[in-house]
C-alpha cells in the first residue's frame, strides 16, 4: 500500500461484511482512519483486528441506520473529535424484497426506503457540514445497476437507488464550487450476502470478489480526484455518464 490516505478521517456504514468491510480495510490499509459503522458488533470487531494487525486505525460504530437522532449524535462526535470529515462512503443498504410491486408488505417497503434512502439523506445531512470541512472532501453513494432498468420484480430496491442517485446528484450540483465531490457507484454482481439472497441458484465463486471492486472505488476517495455528479461502474472501471449541471 502506498499510504495515499494518509492523515485522512473516513467514514463507511454497512462495514460489518461485503463491499463496505472490504473498503473500510483498505482505507486504513491506505493510512485513513477509519469509522467503520453498522449493527453487528463482532464483524466489526473482526474487522479492527484485521486493521490493527496491519497497523491502521479504526473507530467502530455499531449503530442502527434507522436510529436517525444516532446519526445526528455520530456527526457531533467527528466534529468534536476531528472538525473535518474526509470521507463518507454510504454503502450500507439492504435488498427488501424481489416481488411483485403489488404484493410488497408496507412494512418491508418502508423499511427498505427508510435503509437505503432516509438514513442516506440523514447522513448528508449530518456530515455535509464536516465534509465541506475538509480540503478535499469526497462522498460516495452506493448505488446498483437496478437504478437504471426496470426489471420486473425488483421495483422496491429499484426505486430506493433511483431516489438516491437522485438526491446524491442534487448534493453534487449544490457543492460544485466547494472543494467537496459526490459520486455514485455502480458495483456490479458481487460475492455478497445480499448478491447471494437475491441470486440463490448463483455459484459465488464465478462472481467479482468484494475485495476487487472495492480496490476499484478506493480511487474515488483520493484528494486528486475532480469528477462530481458521475456514476463510476467498477466493472467497466471508469465513468460512465457525462455531469449535467443542475
Ligand atoms: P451486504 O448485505 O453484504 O452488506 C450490507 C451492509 O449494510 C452490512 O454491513 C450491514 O450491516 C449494513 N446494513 C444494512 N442495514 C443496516 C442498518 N439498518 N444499519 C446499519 N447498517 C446496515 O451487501 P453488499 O456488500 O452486497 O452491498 C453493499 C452496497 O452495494 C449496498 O448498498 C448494495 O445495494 C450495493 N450493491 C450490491 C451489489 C451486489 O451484487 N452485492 C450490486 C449492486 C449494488 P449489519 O447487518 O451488520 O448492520
Amino acid at each position: 500500500m502506498t499510504g495515499q490516505l494518509d492523515g485522512r478521517i473516513a467514514l463507511v456504514t454497512g462495514a460489518s461484511r461485503g463491499i463496505g468491510c472490504e473498503l473500510a480495510e483498505h482505507f486504513a490499509a491506505e493510512g485513513a482512519h477509519v469509522y467503520c459503522v453498522a449493527r453487528t458488533v463482532g464483524a466489526l470487531e473482526e474487522l479492527d483486528d484485521r486493521i490493527k494487525a496491519k497497523g491502521g486505525s479504526a473507530t467502530l460504530v455499531p449503530l442502527d441506520l434507522l436510529d436517525y437522532p444516532g446519526i445526528d449524535r455520530l456527526g457531533a462526535a467527528i466534529h468534536e473529535r476531528h472538525g473535518k470529515l474526509d470521507i463518507m462512503v454510504a454503502n450500507a443498504g439492504m435488498l427488501g424484497v424481489l416481488s411483485p410491486i403489488g404484493h410488497i408488505e408496507a412494512k418491508t417497503f418502508e423499511k427498505t426506503m427508510a435503509t437505503n434512502v432516509t438514513s442516506v439523506w440523514r447522513l448528508i445531512r449530518s456530515l455535509d457540514p464536516l465534509l465541506r470541512k475538509s480540503d478535499a472532501g469526497r462522498a460516495i453513494l452506493m448505488s446498483s445497476g437496478a437504478a437504471h432498468s426496470a426489471k420486473a420484480y425488483w421495483g422496491l430496491y429499484a426505486a430506493t437507488k433511483a431516489a438516491m442517485e437522485a438526491l446524491g446528484r442534487s448534493w453534487a450540483n449544490e457543492t460544485m464550487n466547494t472543494a467537496l465531490r459526490v459520486n455514485l457507484v455502480n458495483p456490479g454482481a458481487t460475492a455478497t450476502r445480499m448478491r447471494a439472497t437475491a441470486m440463490p441458484g448463483e455459484d459465488p465463486k464465478t462472481l467479482p470478489q468484494p475485495r476487487d471492486v472495492a480496490a476499484r472505488i478506493v480511487p474515488l476517495a483520493l484528494p486528486s480526484l475532480q469528477e462530481t455528479g458521475r456514476l463510476f461502474d467498477v466493472r467497466e472501471n471508469r465513468f460512465l455518464d457525462v455531469h449535467m449541471p443542475g
